[in-house]
């Protein structure tokens, strides 16, 4: 008997997967008008980046370059590592089989019915006209109602589509989209001239519609898409300003986008002391941090620290309480910055700042009295919630069931894995949040925001600084501690 051969080697992969999207030194000019400079841009599959900016950034220039429907004026656009302008019309119509676009004018046939719009999108290649006289299989008609219980529209198959309200002819657009099983989404604005409420359930409609796709969504409001986006890209007049995952987003991103007012305010300086300390440590210090002190106690601590020890690298992983907590009895940081003690016993606590917890809303939101409210009613007004790990929401959580006033879970309006988005979201009117004052000092000091006051209740909440029991911090991470503290008692008396 022969030898069975021996098992074929894996194949080996010598380099990255290709990105789903990649634009190198693309640009596009109108006539003698640059639409958009030249720009690089990589988008790894299953990445939703929110490409946001003001009327007539580029954006929509961008997008419809991505999508294959605009020739760039120089470099090249790739579409999962093919080079389009190299492309037959039939290898190009297979790429473009790949992406699914919805339009900020839907583009729908208004006296069609909504099945026949949706499968008139994957017969995209056929002349409208064919696509909706194509008889549609039972099993077609089947998928397509699939679709659009994804959607929330199911009963709606087989009404015209003019006579469905704006907010349900949304819906049949990325119905079509989605019938089409693109592996690349491409929605241009599709949260424009909606009400914030409208748009925020339109952005958690895409997000979960394309849950695992790639996504590029252009929006001049952020806000929305904050918590579907994992990436955000900032254009202004046809270049890039920024390019960021959400979790990395600084608010000062944010306020360039918001209003071009900002300019001369510069971030609080957080100056390092300049004398560099005894031993200058080396090599990579690992931080990780929950959401409150990583977006506002150790960005400044980290450049103070940077300055004073240029040799130590610096890593900051900014997630949720328990993540940290987490990372710390794994190993994978040397010190923590919490929002909450854990009951680990391998873990040391000690205290790195007093803060409080608001409860903020909007001042644009209606009917909230001046006077304290009762704590009943503050459990049950809908509300922006922080994720489950979030150490800000066990605090509130606890507190207020120590008080007999548990939060209404009913009254969640909407999640969010990040402060930024739940300020976004207070701000455009999707309800009130508890959060950190600390985070809020800024907003409350300007007004953007207001903190309403709950009768006969404060929420105190420490910050942490965590780390291992059995593992002596290095010289560095010691430092770093002093550095933080210090930074955050600057701040503290700046407020
Ligand atoms: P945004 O989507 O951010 O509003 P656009 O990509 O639509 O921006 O436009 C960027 C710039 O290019 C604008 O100044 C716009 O007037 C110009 N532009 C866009 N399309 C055309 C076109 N077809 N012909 C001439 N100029 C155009």
């Amino acid at each position: 008997m022969s030898e069975a051969p021996a098992p074929a080697p894996a194949p080996v992969r010598t380099s990255a997967p290709a990105p789903a999207l990649a634009l190198t030194g693309v640009g596009k000019r109108y006539g003698r008008r640059d639409a958009l400079l030249p720009l690089s841009l990589s988008i790894r599959e299953g990445e939703r980046v929110a490409i946001v900016g003001p009327s007539g950034a580029g954006k929509s220039t961008l997008l419809r370059l991505l999508a294959t429907s605009l020739a760039p004026s120089c470099g090249a656009v790739q579409v999962f590592g093919r080079d389009v302008a190299g492309l037959g019309p039939r290898a190009l119509r297979a790429v473009r089989a790949r992406i699914g676009t919805v339009h900020q004018q839907l583009h729908l046939v208004p006296q069609a019915s909504v099945m026949q719009n949706v499968v008139a999108g994957r017969l995209g290649s056929m002349s409208l006209a064919r696509a909706l006289a194509a008889l549609v299989s039972r099993a077609e008609a089947e998928r397509v109602e699939a679709v659009l219980a994804q959607v929330g529209i199911a009963e709606r198959l087989h009404e015209r589509v003019d006579r469905l309200s704006g907010g349900e002819q949304q819906r049949v657009a990325i119905a079509r989209a989605l019938y089409q099983d693109p592996e690349i989404v491409i929605a241009d604005e599709p949260v424009a001239s909606v009400d914030p409420a409208r748009a925020v359930e339109i952005a958690a409609l895409l997000g979960r519609a394309f849950a695992g796709r790639t996504l590029v969504v252009s929006t001049h409001r952020l806000e929305p898409l904050l918590p579907v986006v994992t990436r955000v890209v900032g254009l202004r007049d046809g270049a890039v300003a920024f390019d960021a995952p959400v979790a990395a987003l600084t608010l000062d991103d944010l306020s360039r986008l918001y209003a071009s007012r900002k300019g001369a305010a510069a971030s609080p300086s957080l100056a390092a002391p300049r004398t560099p300390g005894p031993v200058a440590p080396a090599g990579v210090l690992a931080l990780g941090a929950s959401n409150t002190p990583g977006e506002f106690v150790l960005p400044g601590a980290v450049r103070a620290f940077v300055r004073e020890y240029p040799g130590v690298r610096v890593s900051l992983a900014v997630k949720d309480s328990a993540e940290v907590t987490a990372d710390l009895l794994a190993g994978r940081v040397e010190v923590g910055f919490v929002g909450a003690r854990s009951p680990h016993p391998e873990l040391h606590f000690e205290d790195l700042v007093e803060d409080e917890i608001v409860l903020v809303a909007s001042p644009a939101q209606e009917g909230l009295p001046d006077e304290p409210i009762p704590p009943a009613l503050a459990a049950r007004l809908p509300r922006v919630e922080r994720e489950a790990g979030s150490g800000t929401r066990a605090v509130v959580e606890d507190h207020l069931a120590n008080l007999g006033v548990p939060l209404d879970p009913a009254a969640v309006a909407l999640e969010v894995g990040t402060l930024v988005g739940l300020k976004a979201a207070v701000l455009s009117g999707v309800g009130v949040a508890f959060t950190s004052r600390l985070a809020v000092r800024d907003e409350l000091e300007r007004g953007h925001l207001r903190a309403l006051r709950i009768d006969g209740v404060r929420i105190p909440r420490r910050l942490f600084v965590a780390w291992r029991r059995d593992a002596t911090p290095s010289p560095a991470a010691r430092r770093f501690v002093e550095v933080a503290r210090a930074a955050v008692t600057r701040g503290a008396e700046g407020a």
